[in-house]
């Protein structure tokens, strides 16, 4: 169904949300019993697994690869024009396809058809189940962010069966009490909110223990902003890929992720191709 597109040599599904969407009905709807991991790199991912082979590892092996952050699509699209041009083109075609992110954002979407961030994808996946009935796990972030994110999810999706939360660390220690309640609650959905790449090396570590969980998403500060402890970018800054400003402005301590984002990652991107 959807074409799989390299960028730092981690591949990527080019999907829409609702292929997506679909993709995970059709799993869940299905015999396999095997946990299905579903990925969210962003920029600062891929720079994090060019020096971190492990994570390379598990972002080339999962089951969901999704573009989360506009910078994903520009590199789609940047692979994409740039093939086959000198060096003095590739810079040219960079300078143009980060120009066109503003003024022509339809052609930013001719090789990822959309953005398609984690907090929205968990939403829905949420929503679907409501259908499918499926049990969910929320697992991370401070001591009772995930509950108050829980009270949001089920305000917005009444039907849902959230069944577990806890705050906990992916620290080694915290791992048998984690382990016995996903195993009292029996989900068959975990998401982790252990930021990256701590919450996909956790899930990689233990997913042979998870019995019964069949799809697992890290989905870092999801769960902050759900519960409404952190603000999200209002939609008109979604829209404009303006997301990463937002929480720049919000949380300035981030200036560093935000310099890989924005300027370590696309120097990155254009020395690749
Ligand atoms: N976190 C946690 N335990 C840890 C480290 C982080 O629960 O040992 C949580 C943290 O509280 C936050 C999330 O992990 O809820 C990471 O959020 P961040 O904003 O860094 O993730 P991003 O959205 O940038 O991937």
């Amino acid at each position: 169904m959807s074409a799989k597109i390299r960028i730092l040599n981690i591949p990527f599904d080019a999907i829409t949300e609702a292929e997506a969407i679909e993709k995970i009905r059709h799993r869940l709807g299905g015999e396999s019993g095997d946990l299905a991991l579903i990925t969210t790199p962003n920029p600062e991912m891929l720079l994090e697994a060019q020096n971190n082979p492990a994570f390379r590892d598990i972002l080339n092996n999962t089951w969901m690869s999704i573009p989360d952050g506009i910078g994903i699509l520009w590199a789609g699209r940047f692979a994409q024009e740039s093939e086959g041009r000198s060096y003095l083109g590739k810079i040219f075609t960079a300078l143009r396809t980060l120009a066109e992110l503003v003024v022509s954002p339809k052609k930013s979407r001719s090789v990822f058809p959309q953005r398609l961030s984690g907090v929205d994808l968990m939403q829905k996946i949420v929503e679907l189940s409501q259908s499918s009935g499926e049990r969910i796990f929320l697992l991370g972030a401070a001591e009772g962010v995930a509950e108050k994110a829980g009270e949001k999810l089920l305000e917005q999706f009444p039907k849902a069966k959230i069944v577990g939360y806890h705050a906990g660390s992916p620290a080694d220690e915290d791992y048998l009490s984690i382990l016995r309640k996903i195993r009292e609650t029996e989900p068959e959905i975990l998401f982790v909110a252990y930021g990256a790449p701590a919450q996909e090396e956790w899930l990689n570590r233990h997913r042979g223990e998870l019995t019964g969980v069949r799809l697992a998403m890290g989905v870092g500060g999801s769960f902050d902003f759900i519960a409404g402890t952190k603000r999200r970018a209002p939609l008109w800054m979604r829209l404009l890929g303006l997301e990463w400003a937002f929480r720049l402005a919000q949380e300035p301590t981030r200036y560093k992720r935000i310099w890989n984002a924005v300027v370590r990652f696309p120097l990155a991107v254009l020395r690749s191709f």
